[in-house]
């Protein structure tokens, strides 16, 4: 605004005041775990796209790194990325790290991020058609190359692998026996890495929430992708701005989904989190608290908003509006149980 009068002036001045008392607010919980009112805690974690990203890492206090968009690493170039390319790279991240926990995604191209060294066939659905998991099997060099760097850097901090795009039980096995394939060749090869990086799985179609109890059983551990979960759940497309007032994670079937994802990881003692946008939407953190999430990944620089937001929240209270939303009628309603919260 140029030469703002007077009237305008004060208004952002005071704004800004605002916003500097709640930084120091933040500030104030730097380095500090994220703990309810009544002593429940959330591990709150960053995604990346990049090891350029790491610098969030410290500025947001994060506690590990709950999505690695490895795919970035495959657009940025023309070809796709050597083993010992990777390995650089993820072995960075797990450094940089110091032994917390970082969540490498296995590729995740397809839908609407297709790769031009790749032969993608003209599909009339892309994001119902060869995306994720799905493209493992056709392009062995990739995906192969992939996980034999992880492998390897997995030897130099907590790295964990997670699979896109899961719908089946099968899928999850066929990328395990493969990770057990070429740990072997490795140990053969007498190259450094851990054969026993945990493999788990990211929720975000439908399928794979309706059997968790089954995935639970084979999964190291969920992460739960609210940005797909929403766009499959509700059958909008996330990109379709025609349709974007449907696209709504607090949608009740959305929210259903995501608590028996949780309530089965809970059940078979595997870790559960979230990384999806929604993760870093404030409106929505008293419905996470209230899904007893581990962790907690979040885009961006919203970590320090999220961790103030469940410092006034009552783990309790957030379940039991979990239970009403999730009987809502429309993402409406559920909005308004929101409005009701104290914090
Ligand atoms: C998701 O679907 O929620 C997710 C985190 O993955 P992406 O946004 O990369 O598809
Ligand atoms: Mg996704």
């Amino acid at each position: 605004i140029l030469n703002p009068d007077e009237q305008t002036r004060n208004i952002y001045t005071n704004k800004k005041a605002q916003q500097d008392a709640q930084k120091a607010e933040y500030a104030k919980l730097h380095g500090k775990p994220a703990t309810t009112l009544d002593h429940k805690t959330f591990a709150l974690y960053s995604n990346i796209g990049s090891p350029n990203d790491l610098h969030l890492i410290d500025e947001n206090g994060s506690e590990g790194i709950g999505l690695f968009r490895s795919e970035f690493l495959f657009m940025e170039s023309k070809q796709a990325p050597s083993e010992d390319q990777q390995y650089a790279i993820y072995r960075k991240v797990a450094e940089h790290m110091k032994g917390k926990t970082v969540i490498l995604r296995l590729l995740d191209i397809g839908g609407d991020k297709p790769l031009s060294y790749l032969n993608f066939p003209k599909e009339e659905n892309p994001f119902l058609g060869w995306r994720g998991v799905r493209l493992y099997k056709d392009n062995p060099e990739v995906f192969l190359s992939q996980i034999r760097a992880a492998i390897r850097a997995a030897a130099y901090g907590d790295l964990w692998v997670m699979i896109p795009m899961v719908i089946s039980l099968e899928e999850l096995r066929w990328v395990k026996q493969q990770i057990a394939e070429q740990s072997v060749k490795l140990e053969a090869e007498g190259r450094n890495h851990n054969p026993h990086l945990k493999v788990g799985i990211m929720i975000e179609t439908p399928a794979s929430a309706l059997i968790a109890e089954q995935l639970a059983t084979e999964a190291a551990f969920f992460s739960i992708g609210t940005n797909d979960l929403t766009q499959y759940t509700l059958a909008v497309d996330r990109g379709n701005t025609k349709i974007s007032d449907l696209y709504d994670g607090l949608h009740p079937a959305v929210l259903r989904l995501m608590k028996m994802t949780c309530d089965a990881a809970h059940k078979a003692g595997i870790d559960v989190g979230i990384c999806g946008e929604m993760g870093g939407q404030l409106e929505a953190t008293p419905l996470l608290v209230g899904m007893g999430f581990n962790e907690i990944s979040i885009s961006g620089k919203m970590l320090p908003a999220v961790k103030y937001t469940i410092s006034k929240l009552q783990y309790d209270e957030c379940r039991a509006l979990l239970n009403n939303a999730i009987a809502a009628n429309d993402a409406e309603a559920v909005r308004k149980l929101l409005q009701s919260v104290k914090h």
